[in-house]
């Protein structure tokens, strides 16, 4: 059997954009393995003369997928790997990947305990994987998403999320808009804060289990306020995907 620590080469089916600054990228994988939601695989990208860099993605796609996953990554300014992946991959190239990675950051649908998902940014990466897997595996397991983004276009999954969201199976998505707002805006719109927090986790119950991934600082907020208003630690999973992103 295919240890999840040996390097393939995955073929870049496609690449679509989610935002301006965002584009997520179907690779088919030779070696395909079921992955559980929340796990990533490492990329590592290779220079002619032999230097190497290796980054972290969540898979973005549920685990009912086979043969193929996808990433969906945003561009940072002066980013290695980032920019190579949205300025120079194109449809039909080779890359290098292992994985699927990770066994404490994993939701599966046979949990029976109420889901509170909190991302920021692309820290919805994991989260959206999760959702998705729940879809398919026709989970009516109470279930809320918390979203924070800078601003309504740079939303990643938006349609995709209200559609889940209007499915009537127990998902709600809450979205807050830290930077600038629509007009007629009805979300929040102000960084994920304790209220805010108490006012999605409430519904769930004492037994739900949490999920957060985003920006170093926006997940330690978050935790700390939760464990604030009563939640205990250990209800409580967490993913850091960088130093800033927010
Ligand atoms: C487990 C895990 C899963 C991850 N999943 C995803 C994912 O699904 N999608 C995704 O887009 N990213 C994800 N990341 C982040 C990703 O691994 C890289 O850190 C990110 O793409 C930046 O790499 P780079 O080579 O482009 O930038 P680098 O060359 O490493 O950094 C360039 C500059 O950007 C800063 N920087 C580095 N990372 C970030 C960041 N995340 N936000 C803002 N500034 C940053 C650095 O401090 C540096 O100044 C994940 C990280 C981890 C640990």
């Amino acid at each position: 059997m295919r240890r999840t620590l040996e390097w393939q080469i995955a073929t870049v089916r496609s690449i679509r954009p989610e935002t301006a600054r965002v584009k997520s990228f179907t690779l088919v994988l030779p070696e395909w393995m079921q992955h559980r939601s929340g796990q990533h695989h490492d990329v590592r990208l290779t220079a002619a003369d032999g230097y190497q860099a290796e980054r972290s993605y969540s898979i973005a796609s549920e685990p009912e997928r086979q043969g193929e996953v996808d990433l969906t990554i945003e561009r940072i300014d002066d980013g290695e790997v980032s920019s190579y992946m949205h300025d120079v991959l194109v449809e039909g190239d080779r890359i290098e990947v292992r994985g699927p990675i990770g066994g404490y950051f994993v939701w599966e649908a046979a949990m029976a305990e109420p889901l509170l998902l909190i991302g920021g940014g692309s820290g919805v990466v994991p989260l959206m994987s999760m959702v998705r897997h729940r879809a398919a595996a026709r989970s009516r397991n109470p279930a809320r998403m918390l979203y924070s983004s800078r601003a309504f276009e740079e939303i990643i999954y938006q349609q995709e999320l209200e559609q889940l969201d209007s499915a009537g199976d127990g998902f709600e998505v809450a979205h807050t808009l830290t930077r600038s707002q629509p007009a007629g805006w009805k979300g929040y719109a102000r960084r994920i804060d304790r209220e805010m927090l108490s006012d999605v986790s409430r519904p769930l119950g004492k037994s739900v289990q949490v999920f957060i991934c985003g920006p170093t600082a926006m997940v330690e907020s978050a935790a700390e306020s939760l464990v604030q208003i009563g939640l205990k630690p250990n209800q409580i999973r967490t993913e850091r995907f960088g130093p800033t992103g927010g």
